[in-house]
């Protein structure tokens, strides 16, 4: 059955509360913490529904993985909450619906995951990706980005059947098991929320720095170290998969970047704004892009480095206007191969 698990006996023996007291854009002190996750368990009413950026960070703050973002949003959902104006959210489900037009493909191992991004085709190419196939489409789309538009009913909807989609029209065919995540919303959902939710995963998922990361150490003669300052934009949807972090710091290291250090990063990092631009806060967008461009520019970064696609969309020409190079992961890596071509070098 898919259903969201969590035990209401943890939170209710939690001493710390950390998914609420650690929340960086809600200010609670332990008591009031405690008084809103009773109100969430008991379903009442609670000002998190609607003050909820929709960062994700609980998830990874709670100590136990007791899945507090995912329990907010299906509250928010069960009180009737809309983060996103009404017209907007029916709309965008209608648009990203899985049209139905899946025919079984020939593919090797490695796959390659795109998700919903067909123009991430183009960066599936050269010694990194040899031998590669990639996969894209909206029958393929992770769907989790509905947490942020408080809908978990189409995430329960929808998931099981894009992860029967992956396996009996691409993987199985094929005989391959695993296949790698480009985007960190797909290996959270495939690795994090589909088990909350008990959705089997008949594959095992691998994300891209993991895969990047392989393929540097057999390429490693190859690799010309780039000598660049870089500042790492830590996509919302890692916050599902924190154990993957010390990989971007590994292929930066193999690939000659130094990751500044910066107050917006990690644990601390800052959504990209795109979100909440869909939500309609505009001033809290613009207030935490400023913050974190300025952060990045303080720390002497040259390049920010994105691995989503939509914080790239969303903060790439703001980066760059303030004289960083924006650019994704795998491009960095191209480059490092000596493949393409850094600006002005
Ligand atoms: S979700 Fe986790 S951190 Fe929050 S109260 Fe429950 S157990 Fe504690
Ligand atoms: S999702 Fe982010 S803003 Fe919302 S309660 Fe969790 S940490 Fe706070």
């Amino acid at each position: 059955m898919v259903e969201l698990r969590y035990d209401p006996r943890i939170c209710r023996e939690c001493q710390t509360i950390d998914c609420l007291t650690k929340c960086r854009h809600l200010d609670f002190d332990l008591d009031s913490a405690r008084q809103e996750r009773e109100n969430i368990l008991q379903g009442k009413p609670s000002r998190i529904l609607q003050d909820c950026l929709t960062c994700y960070a609980c998830e990874e703050y709670c100590p136990y993985g007791n899945h507090p973002f995912y329990l907010l949003v299906e509250r928010q959902e069960q009180l009737g909450w809309w983060p996103a104006p009404k017209p907007i959210t029916k709309q965008q489900i209608l648009m990203m619906a899985p049209k139905g037009k899946i025919v079984k493909e020939q593919v090797q191992a490695p796959v390659i995951n795109l998700c919903y991004f067909p123009m991430l085709k183009d960066t599936i190419r050269g010694r990194l990706f040899e031998g590669c196939s990639s996969i894209v489409g909206s029958d393929i789309f992770c769907n989790i980005m509905w947490l942020h538009f408080a809908k978990n009913s189409v995430i329960k909807e929808r998931v099981p059947k894009v992860i029967d989609t992956i396996w009996r029209y691409y993987l199985e065919p094929n005989q391959v098991r695993e296949m790698v995540c480009f985007h960190d919303e797909c290996f959270g959902t495939y690795t994090h929320l589909a088990p909350a939710f008990g959705m089997e995963v008949p594959f095992k998922p691998i994300h891209l720095f993991e895969f990047l990361t392989r393929r540097l150490v057999s390429l490693k003669d190859h690799i010309r170290p780039l000598g660049l300052k870089a500042a790492y934009q830590r996509p919302c949807s890692n916050r599902l998969s924190p154990e993957t972090q010390p990989w971007v710091d590994e292929i930066f290291q193999r690939i000659g970047v130094e990751r500044v250090e910066r107050e917006y990063d990690g644990e601390n990092a800052l959504c990209c704004g795109a979100i909440l631009r869909a939500q309609q806060r505009e001033e809290v967008a613009d207030d935490l892009q400023k913050r974190n461009i300025q952060d990045m520019k303080a720390a002497g970064a040259t390049i920010c480095v994105f691995n989503c696609p939509f914080c790239l969309f969303t903060l790439g020409e703001m980066v760059a206007q303030q004289g960083l190079m924006p650019i994704l992961m795998s491009e960095l890596c191209h480059f490092a191969l000596g493949e393409g071509k850094i600006m002005g070098r």
